[in-house]
Protein backbone atom coordinates (compact mmCIF):
# COMPACT_ATOMS: atom_id res chain seq x y z
CA UNK A 1 0.00 0.00 0.00
CA UNK A 2 1.63 3.50 -0.77
CA UNK A 3 1.67 5.99 1.87
CA UNK A 4 -0.11 8.52 0.29
CA UNK A 5 -3.32 6.56 0.78
CA UNK A 6 -3.40 7.05 4.69
CA UNK A 7 -4.83 10.79 3.65
CA UNK A 8 -8.01 8.79 3.31
CA UNK A 9 -8.38 8.38 6.98
CA UNK A 10 -8.62 11.55 7.36
CA UNK A 11 -11.91 12.97 8.99
CA UNK A 12 -13.71 14.74 6.09
CA UNK A 13 -15.65 17.76 7.31
CA UNK A 14 -19.20 17.74 6.71
CA UNK A 15 -18.86 19.59 4.21
CA UNK A 16 -21.16 20.38 0.99
CA UNK A 17 -19.00 17.50 -0.81
CA UNK A 18 -21.37 14.39 -1.55
CA UNK A 19 -19.74 10.70 -1.45
CA UNK A 20 -19.66 9.75 -5.43
CA UNK A 21 -20.84 6.14 -3.74
CA UNK A 22 -18.41 4.45 -6.48
CA UNK A 23 -17.97 1.24 -6.10
CA UNK A 24 -13.82 0.71 -7.12
CA UNK A 25 -12.50 3.57 -4.67
CA UNK A 26 -10.59 2.49 -1.76
CA UNK A 27 -12.16 3.46 1.47
CA UNK A 28 -10.78 4.18 4.84
CA UNK A 29 -12.30 0.66 6.14
CA UNK A 30 -9.61 -0.49 3.24
CA UNK A 31 -7.40 0.98 4.65
CA UNK A 32 -7.87 0.00 8.50
CA UNK A 33 -8.02 -3.42 6.79
CA UNK A 34 -4.24 -3.20 5.66
CA UNK A 35 -3.08 -1.65 8.53
CA UNK A 36 -4.78 -4.28 11.05
CA UNK A 37 -3.05 -6.98 9.47
CA UNK A 38 0.63 -5.19 8.99
CA UNK A 39 0.95 -6.26 12.50
CA UNK A 40 2.63 -2.89 13.42
CA UNK A 41 3.53 -2.15 16.23
CA UNK A 42 1.90 0.34 18.46
CA UNK A 43 4.63 2.99 17.85
CA UNK A 44 4.62 2.13 14.07
CA UNK A 45 0.66 2.77 13.98
CA UNK A 46 0.83 6.07 16.05
CA UNK A 47 3.60 7.17 13.71
CA UNK A 48 1.73 6.60 10.64
CA UNK A 49 -1.39 8.07 11.70
CA UNK A 50 0.60 10.87 13.59
CA UNK A 51 2.76 11.59 10.00
CA UNK A 52 0.32 10.95 7.29
CA UNK A 53 -3.41 11.17 9.21
CA UNK A 54 -3.21 13.97 11.80
CA UNK A 55 -0.11 15.17 13.54
CA UNK A 56 -2.16 16.94 16.21
CA UNK A 57 -4.20 13.68 16.74
CA UNK A 58 -1.81 11.24 17.45
CA UNK A 59 1.31 13.13 18.49
CA UNK A 60 0.79 13.33 22.16
CA UNK A 61 0.27 9.40 22.42
CA UNK A 62 3.88 8.64 19.90
CA UNK A 63 5.91 10.89 22.07
CA UNK A 64 4.51 9.62 25.31
CA UNK A 65 5.30 6.47 24.18
CA UNK A 66 8.50 7.27 22.82
CA UNK A 67 9.06 9.27 26.21
CA UNK A 68 8.25 5.74 28.09
CA UNK A 69 10.86 3.80 26.86
CA UNK A 70 13.60 6.30 27.55
CA UNK A 71 12.55 7.30 30.74
CA UNK A 72 14.55 4.65 32.59
CA UNK A 73 17.88 6.08 30.64
CA UNK A 74 17.23 9.47 30.34
CA UNK A 75 15.16 10.71 33.70
CA UNK A 76 18.17 10.57 35.97
CA UNK A 77 19.91 13.14 33.62
CA UNK A 78 16.43 15.23 32.24
CA UNK A 79 13.74 16.70 33.52
CA UNK A 80 10.70 14.69 32.18
CA UNK A 81 9.48 17.55 30.50
CA UNK A 82 12.45 18.57 29.11
CA UNK A 83 12.64 15.17 27.20
CA UNK A 84 9.24 15.69 26.33
CA UNK A 85 10.27 18.31 24.48
CA UNK A 86 13.07 17.21 23.21
CA UNK A 87 11.21 14.16 21.96
CA UNK A 88 8.37 16.44 20.23
CA UNK A 89 11.26 18.27 18.53
CA UNK A 90 12.70 15.04 16.40
CA UNK A 91 9.10 14.31 15.62
CA UNK A 92 8.55 17.37 14.04
CA UNK A 93 11.67 17.38 12.33
CA UNK A 94 10.76 13.93 10.83
CA UNK A 95 6.93 14.69 10.20
CA UNK A 96 6.71 18.42 9.12
CA UNK A 97 9.88 19.11 7.13
CA UNK A 98 8.31 21.83 4.88
CA UNK A 99 9.69 25.16 5.18
CA UNK A 100 7.26 27.62 6.96
CA UNK A 101 8.64 30.73 4.98
CA UNK A 102 8.52 29.61 1.42
CA UNK A 103 5.88 27.19 1.89
CA UNK A 104 7.64 24.30 1.09
CA UNK A 105 8.45 25.72 -2.17
CA UNK A 106 12.06 26.45 -1.93
CA UNK A 107 12.17 30.25 -3.36
CA UNK A 108 11.10 33.90 -2.26
CA UNK A 109 9.02 35.80 -5.13
CA UNK A 110 8.82 39.57 -4.60
CA UNK A 111 8.28 42.06 -6.88
CA UNK A 112 11.01 42.28 -8.28
CA UNK A 113 12.82 39.06 -7.81
CA UNK A 114 12.73 35.50 -7.51
CA UNK A 115 15.56 34.75 -4.64
CA UNK A 116 16.22 31.15 -3.55
CA UNK A 117 14.81 30.83 0.06
CA UNK A 118 17.84 30.95 3.10
CA UNK A 119 15.65 28.66 5.67
CA UNK A 120 15.70 25.17 3.40
CA UNK A 121 16.94 23.52 0.75
CA UNK A 122 14.04 22.62 -1.93
CA UNK A 123 11.54 23.37 0.34
CA UNK A 124 12.69 21.51 3.30
CA UNK A 125 13.14 22.75 6.37
CA UNK A 126 16.88 23.30 7.45
CA UNK A 127 17.04 22.60 11.34
CA UNK A 128 20.17 24.39 12.90
CA UNK A 129 21.25 24.42 16.00
CA UNK A 130 20.29 27.62 16.47
CA UNK A 131 16.63 26.87 15.80
CA UNK A 132 16.52 24.26 17.65
CA UNK A 133 18.24 26.50 20.44
CA UNK A 134 15.16 28.52 19.91
CA UNK A 135 12.82 26.32 19.84
CA UNK A 136 13.99 24.38 23.16
CA UNK A 137 14.08 27.92 24.60
CA UNK A 138 18.14 26.30 25.46
CA UNK A 139 21.57 27.97 24.36
CA UNK A 140 22.98 24.29 24.85
CA UNK A 141 21.76 22.35 22.33
CA UNK A 142 25.25 20.49 22.01
CA UNK A 143 24.52 19.16 24.88
CA UNK A 144 22.25 17.55 24.30
CA UNK A 145 22.25 16.51 20.33
CA UNK A 146 23.82 13.26 21.17
CA UNK A 147 20.59 12.67 22.47
CA UNK A 148 18.69 14.03 19.90
CA UNK A 149 20.44 12.16 17.01
CA UNK A 150 19.84 9.06 19.18
CA UNK A 151 15.97 10.28 19.13
CA UNK A 152 16.30 11.06 15.15
CA UNK A 153 17.59 7.69 14.51
CA UNK A 154 14.73 5.92 16.44
CA UNK A 155 11.97 7.52 14.79
CA UNK A 156 13.37 7.02 11.28
CA UNK A 157 13.50 2.80 12.07
CA UNK A 158 10.14 3.28 13.50
CA UNK A 159 9.44 5.04 10.53
CA UNK A 160 11.18 2.44 8.22
CA UNK A 161 9.96 -0.13 9.99
CA UNK A 162 6.17 0.98 9.60
CA UNK A 163 6.67 1.83 6.03
CA UNK A 164 8.01 -1.73 5.47
CA UNK A 165 5.46 -3.02 6.85
CA UNK A 166 2.33 -1.56 5.18
CA UNK A 167 4.06 -2.42 1.99
CA UNK A 168 5.25 0.99 1.31
CA UNK A 169 9.31 0.98 0.32
ZN1 LIG B 1 12.03 27.91 2.46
Amino acid sequence: MNKELLSLLVPKTQSLEKTTGSNDSITPEDINMVLSYSSLTKEEYNFLLMKFVSADTYRNAFVSEIALRHMDKESKVLEHSFLNKLINLAVIEACEPKCIFCNGVGTITTINSISKCPHCTDGVFNFTDEIRNNLLNIDNFSKYKKMHDNLTTIIQDIEMSALSKIGDT
